[in-house]
């Protein structure tokens, strides 16, 4: 029995499924999932001692790689002064300060510890703004686990196969209308119909979570539009593409660079992943009215006994401070060179299939060549059965891909000429595999 096995074993005892998140535990791809004990650059090493290229990278929040040197000086500064004081603390206005001078649509910034916590508040926050109840999301769209956003959710819900959750009342569910993704024809029929008890619409700014879709040309900008229209918010959930598609997040990609005129702007922006560099850091941000209702300026009520963290807060400075342009345009290009190998890869072994492709995100999916993935019906119409042949054939290959085929593959600065071999070279094994 190796490592990982007899941990897992002990863990199950321990934990529901093992784990402390669910897709952690293989469910889709089966077999044993390896128990990783460090990461240094583009590598895993797992408690066996076999080593890993990681396109996981913690999710997204490793932009820079594991264990990045000065990320981690930071860190170790800022543990010899203290782990927690519960009292402001001057890197939280460092990190606010490096997040609103790359986003422009961030007058004000508000510090949480998850991407749950800040979409939660957010939800919070546009109902105490409006004085409206409803809140409109995409099915496919993953925004955390709170209990109104969990209807037709990605991520670890669409693995399951799950359409929401146990425990959710009914109350709260008739409060979320849940609308197909890409479809502005449904929304403005729901606006028609409800708009005045519309307090937001919550979208991904792109999906990674249904696997990557591609938000259609002006499908933004025309969901900040219709809810202005009607007096409702946009609340623009950059959990999983901030600070990673782009210096300024997706919305940057899309027009909202610094020094650019945005062709549109969102109320609200969440944060998280990249934002800490891999410590509990999220945050929501956005028009200085809307956010001034926060406590303790406003009404609505929002706290966290380690928001601002100082030792989190270090990782994200330290993060974003070594996040250049320059890093982006590595990660562009090794994305763009990574999927187009393995594109090269599946046609070659006659698997039909499509690259999902939203800035330098990508995922893959099966059996969708002739329109690709627009929506979350077509996300779970793929030949999903394909993923695990292939994602265990680039394991055993010593490539820790995501264990589901609706998430997003992630690199990281530090995935050099060297990693980019290794995975390059595992794929027409992988290929044939995905093809039996
Ligand atoms: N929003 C998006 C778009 C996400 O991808 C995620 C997590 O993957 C979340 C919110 C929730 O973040 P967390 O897992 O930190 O609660």
């Amino acid at each position: 029995m190796t490592s990982s096995e007899e941990l897992f074993q002990r863990a199950r005892a321990l934990m529901p499924g093992g784990v402390n998140s669910p897709v952690r535990a293989f469910g889709s791809v089966g077999g044993t999932p390896p128990f990783m004990v460090s990461g240094r650059g583009p590598y895993l090493t797992d408690a066996d001692g076999r080593e890993y290229v990681d396109l996981v990278c913690s999710w997204g929040p490793a932009l820079l790689g594991h264990a990045h040197p000065e990320v981690l000086a930071a860190v170790h500064a800022a543990v010899d002064r203290g782990l927690s004081f519960g009292a402001s603390t001057p890197a939280e206005s460092d990190l606010a300060e490096l997040v609103a001078g790359r986003v422009g649509a961030v007058e004000r910034l508000r510090m949480v510890s998850t991407g749950t916590e800040a979409t939660m508040t957010a939800v919070r926050l546009a109902r105490g703004f409006t004085g409206r109840n409803l809140i409109i999301k995409f099915a496919g769209c993953y925004h955390g686990h709170l209990d109104g956003l969990l209807a037709a959710a990605g991520s670890g819900v669409a693995t399951l196969a799950l359409p929401g959750s146990a425990g959710v009342t009914a109350a709260t569910a008739a409060e979320t209308l849940v609308l197909p993704y890409n479809d502005l024809a449904a929304v403005e029929e729901a606006f028609a119909a409800r708009g005045q008890d519309i307090a937001a619409v919550i979208t991904e700014a792109a999906p990674a979570n249904m696997g990557v879709v591609e938000p259609g040309e002006g499908f933004n900008a025309a969901l900040s539009r219709i809810t202005a229209e009607h007096g409702a918010l946009l609340i623009f959930d950059e959990v999983l593409t901030g600070f990673r598609t782009g210096y300024a997040g997706y919305w940057g990609l899309t027009g909202g660079a610094p020094g650019a005129s945005a062709p549109f702007v969102p109320d609200l922006l969440t944060f998280g992943k990249v934002i800490g560099g891999g410590m509990p850091v999220a945050a929501l941000g956005g028009r200085a009215d809307v956010m001034d209702y926060l406590a303790p300026v406003g009404p609505v009520y929002q706290a966290g006994t380690l928001s601002g963290n100082p030792i989190a807060m270090a990782a994200g400075v330290a993060t974003l401070t070594h996040a250049t342009p320059a890093v982006y345009e590595f990660i562009d290009a090794r994305s763009a060179q990574l999927s187009a190998a393995v594109s090269e890869a599946l046609s070659a072994a006659g698997v039909d299939h499509s690259i999902q492709r939203a800035g330098n995100l990508f995922s893959v999916a099966f059996g969708t060549s002739a329109h690709g993935v627009r929506n979350y019906a077509d996300a779970q119409a793929q030949e999903s059965f394909r993923y695990a042949p292939f994602f265990h054939a680039m394991l055993d290959a010593g490539v820790y891909l995501p264990p589901s085929v609706f998430e997003a593959w992630f690199l990281s600065a530090a995935h050099d000429d060297a990693a980019m071999e290794h995975i390059l070279s595992a794929l027409p094994a992988a290929a044939k595999a995905a093809a039996a």
